[in-house]
């Protein structure tokens, strides 16, 4: 099979299932980073696949609203998503759903492996795996997960509707998940280790401004209370040692990401936060294998920098495949 809009000679890629489609390059994740690369590629007459373990669009489908992407001053991160994901498969991008565990060079070829037992060729590998959510490490956290600790706001807040909440996180996100949750809740806690806030100024002020948001500063959840479903979150005051109990239904955590790159540790350079080594170019060490988005070393990590990334990595995958 043969994408359309793909006029420029692929390889084989062989899956379990015996397909066997022709791609140029096979993108690693599909959010921001991977879907910007897909239309980049696509338009400059490249087969594209994406490979994604979970839903297409990435960390973005979770926020609420997003006001600083240039040229749209309001959308929500679903729509977002949407619109890239329609238009990258308009231009012929195909997506399977697995969870790539490897690759492999083979020659001037490349080979992509996924936990199934599928393996794809291609000529080059653009890396946009992301980041997965990051876990608070205090005790039941996993078995309270979905029974009132949730890591997505916009995915369960309806569940707590006109119920008392609390968000751990001070970034950008933990805002966002406040601002929602206060549209929604009766009351909401931001709990936060520190007095200051790493998401932007003009956010926090918006949240001031709302006289159902509690902030807790200074602060580290200590525990979570309740049997079946989450009743409570015990806070400890980082600067007293003071604990205090707060009556909530649900626990969102918004604490940022980490990466998962150690499936590619041995193509590529991990730093040791495990992010993929790779400057503004968006090469790797390997020749071939381009990384782009929040999965890769950077000091701004924001839609507009993966949406960059995504550009700047296609561009340099084509480049690389025309000089074979
Ligand atoms: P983030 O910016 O990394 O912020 C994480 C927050 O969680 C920080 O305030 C951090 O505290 C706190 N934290 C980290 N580990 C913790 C722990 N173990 N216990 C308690 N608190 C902990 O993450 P994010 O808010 O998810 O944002 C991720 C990236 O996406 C950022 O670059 C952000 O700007 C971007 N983003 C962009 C948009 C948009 O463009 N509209 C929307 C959402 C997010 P400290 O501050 O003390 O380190």
């Amino acid at each position: 099979m043969r994408s359309q809009a793909a006029p420029h000679r692929g390889i084989f890629l062989s899956g379990t299932e015996g397909r066997q489609i022709m791609k140029d390059i096979v993108i690693i994740g599909a959010g921001t980073a991977g879907l910007t690369a897909a239309i980049y590629a696509l338009r400059a007459g490249k087969s594209v696949l994406l490979i994604e373990s979970q839903m297409y669009g990435g960390q973005i489908v979770n926020t609420p609203d997003i006001e600083n992407y240039p040229g749209i001053s309001h959308v929500s991160g679903f729509d977002f998503a949407q619109g890239l994901y329609d238009q990258a498969t308009a231009f012929g991008a195909e997506l399977v759903y697995e969870t790539a565990t490897a690759i492999e060079n083979e020659g001037d070829h490349k080979v992509v492996r996924t936990a199934s037992g599928s393996s794809y060729e291609c000529k080059a590998v653009i890396l946009a795996t992301g980041a997965k959510n990051r876990k608070l490490g205090i005790a039941r956290e996993e078995e309270l997960t979905g029974h009132g600790i949730s890591y997505c706001a916009t995915c369960d807040g309806m569940f707590f509707k006109g119920k008392d909440v609390a968000v751990a996180g001070g970034g950008s996100t933990a805002l966002g998940d406040a601002a929602y949750l206060a549209d929604l809740c009766s009351k909401v806690y931001l709990i936060h280790r520190r007095d200051a806030f790493r998401g932007v100024a003009a956010d926090v002020e918006k949240l001031k401004g709302k006289k159902n948001v509690e902030f807790v500063l200074n602060a580290n959840v200590t525990a979570v209370l309740g049997d079946q479903n989450v009743e409570g979150v015990e806070v400890t005051d980082k600067l007293t040692g003071e604990k205090r109990v707060l009556p909530v239904s649900a626990l969102f955590v918004a604490i940022g990401q980490e990466p998962d790159n150690q499936p590619f540790a041995n193509v590529v350079d991990l730093d040791p936060k495990g992010y993929i080594s790779a400057g503004e170019s968006c090469a790797t060490k390997q020749p071939g294998i381009f990384t782009a988005g929040d999965c890769r070393t950077k000091t701004l990590r924001q839609l507009t920098t993966a949406a960059s990334d995504g550009a700047v990595a296609a561009t340099a995958a084509c480049a690389y495949i025309d000089s074979l």
